[in-house]
C-alpha cells in the first residue's frame, strides 16, 4: 500500500507476531473485559514494547518513528495496543527526568520483562482536563511523601507493577504559577495495592482496563519522587507529545484496518448481481477514507521527524492525534456502512475496533483541546480559560 512505510522488518515481525492473536482472541477478553495478558506478554517477550529504552538500559535504543510503527502495525492487524502502550511513553519521564539510581534501578527491569510500567495517573474526577486543579496531594513526613486523594479513568493499573502518579506537593494557591507545585511519584503498585491505595475498575464501551484511585495515607519514599519537587507538571507535559503522536500512529493503523477491511469485503460480496464495491456510492467513501488516512500519516511522520530531531513539536503532535483520531473513526464509519448488517455482527470485529478507536478522540486530549492548542499558539488567537 503505502511506499512510504519505514521500519519495514519491524512491521512485518509485528505483524505476523499479531496473527497469532486473532479476532476470537480479543472478542472473547471483550466480552468478559479482561485484560490480553498473553499478548502483552508476547510483544515484552519479542522486545518490541521496549524499542525506545536504550541500549545501555537493555532496550533497543530505537526513536520514536520505530515505536509508532510497532503501534501501527498493532492496531492494523485487527489487535488493541491500549493495553500496553503507556509503557513507550511513560518509561521517557524516568528516562529524561529520573536520577541515575533511579534509571539503573528500573529501566533495564522494564526493558527485561521484569517490571510492567504501563499506568499514568493525572486525571482527577474534580479537574478533568484542566490538570492544576489536580487535588491529591502529597505531605513530606520524614523520608516518605503522605498521599491523600482521589484518580479517575486511570488505565491498566490492575496490570502494572509501577505507576507515575502526579500529585499537589503545594496546593495550588500557594505556588507562583498555577502550573507550579505539582511532583512526580513512582509508586509501586504491589506494595500500594490495599495498603494506602484501592482500585476500583470502572467499566466503560470498550475493553480498555480503566480504573478509579483511592489514596488514604498511602506512603511513598522520598526515593521515588523523578525529578525536582514541585516541577512535575513540566515533566508530565514533556512526554505528552511522544504520547500524542504514538496515539496518533495507532489511530492510522485503526483507519488501514478499516480501509483494507471495507475495500476488501466491498470487492467480495455481491448483489445485484456485481460486487458492491463497484458502485460509486460504494467506493468513493472507502477511497475518501483512505485520502484521509494518508494525509493523516502524513502529519503523523511530520510531527515523528521534529520529535527525532528535538525540535518543538506540540502543535504537530496535537494535529496528527485530532487528525488521525478523526479519520479512524470516519473509517470505521464507512467500514460499518460498507459491510451492512454484518458490520454490526460481532464475529466481523468491526464493531469492536469501531467502539476502541471512539476513545481517541477524547483521551489522552479531547479534540476541544487540541483545537484550543493551535488556536492560541498557531493562530495567535485570545485564550480562553
Ligand atoms: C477509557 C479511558 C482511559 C483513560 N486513561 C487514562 C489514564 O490512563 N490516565 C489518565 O490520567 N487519564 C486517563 N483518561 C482520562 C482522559 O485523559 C480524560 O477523560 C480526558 O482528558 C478528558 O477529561 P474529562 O473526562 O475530565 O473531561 P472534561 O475535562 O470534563 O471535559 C469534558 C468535555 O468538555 C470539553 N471541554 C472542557 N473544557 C473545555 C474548554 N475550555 N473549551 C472547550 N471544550 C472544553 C472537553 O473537550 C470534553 O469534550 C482516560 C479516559 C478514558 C475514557
Amino acid at each position: 500500500m503505502n511506499q512510504q512505510e519505514n521500519y519495514p522488518e519491524i512491521r512485518e515481525a509485528v505483524a505476523k507476531l499479531c496473527t497469532r492473536f486473532p479476532g476470537e482472541y480479543w472478542r472473547s477478553l471483550d466480552r468478559e473485559h479482561a485484560y490480553p495478558t498473553e499478548f502483552v506478554q508476547a510483544l515484552t517477550e519479542s522486545g518490541y514494547l521496549s524499542v525506545m529504552i536504550p541500549e545501555e538500559y537493555g532496550g533497543v535504543g530505537l526513536p520514536l518513528g520505530a515505536a509508532c510503527a510497532v503501534l501501527e502495525e498493532i492496531q492494523r492487524a485487527g489487535c488493541n495496543g491500549g493495553a500496553c502502550h503507556a509503557q513507550m511513553y511513560i518509561m521517557g519521564t524516568v528516562l529524561r527526568h529520573g536520577s541515575d539510581a533511579q534509571k539503573q534501578k528500573y529501566l533495564p527491569a522494564i526493558a527485561a520483562g521484569e517490571l510492567r510500567l504501563q499506568a499514568f495517573a493525572v486525571t482527577e474526577p474534580g479537574s478533568g482536563t484542566d490538570t492544576t486543579r489536580i487535588r491529591t496531594r502529597a505531605v513530606r513526613d520524614g523520608d516518605h511523601y503522605v498521599v491523600n486523594g482521589q484518580k479517575v479513568f486511570i488505565s491498566r493499573t490492575e496490570h502494572s507493577d509501577l505507576m507515575v502518579l502526579l500529585v499537589r506537593t503545594t496546593p495550588r494557591e500557594e505556588g507562583q504559577k498555577r502550573t507550579d507545585g505539582m511532583s512526580v511519584l513512582l509508586v509501586d503498585m504491589r506494595e500500594a495495592l490495599d495498603n494506602g491505595m484501592t482500585i476500583t475498575p470502572i467499566r466503560t464501551m470498550m475493553n480498555h482496563a480503566t480504573t478509579e484511585l483511592f489514596f488514604d495515607n498511602l506512603r511513598v519514599p522520598v526515593e521515588n519522587r523523578i525529578g525536582e519537587e514541585g516541577k512535575g507538571f513540566r515533566y508530565i507535559m514533556d512526554g505528552m507529545n511522544a504520547e500524542r503522536i504514538l496515539i496518533a500512529a495507532e489511530c492510522i493503523g485503526d483507519a488501514r484496518y478499516f480501509v483494507e477491511k471495507a475495500s476488501s469485503y466491498a470487492i467480495d460480496r455481491v448483489v445485484f448481481g456485481r460486487p458492491i464495491g463497484q458502485n460509486q456510492g460504494v467506493q468513493f467513501p472507502i477511497a475518501r477514507a483512505y485520502i484521509q488516512s494518508e494525509a493523516a500519516a502524513c502529519m503523523v511522520r511530520e510531527a515523528t521527524a521534529l520529535f527525532e530531531a528535538g525540535q518543538a513539536c506540540g502543535s504537530e503532535a496535537n494535529m496528527a492525534k485530532m487528525l488521525a483520531s478523526e479519520v479512524a473513526w470516519q473509517a470505521g464509519d464507512t467500514c460499518i456502512q460498507t459491510h451492512g448488517g454484518y458490520g454490526f455482527a460481532e464475529e466481523y470485529d468491526i464493531e469492536r475496533k469501531f467502539r476502541e478507536t471512539r476513545l481517541y478522540q477524547v483521551a489522552p486530549i479531547s479534540t476541544n483541546l487540541i483545537l484550543s492548542h493551535v488556536a492560541t499558539h498557531e493562530l495567535g488567537l485570545p485564550k480562553s480559560f
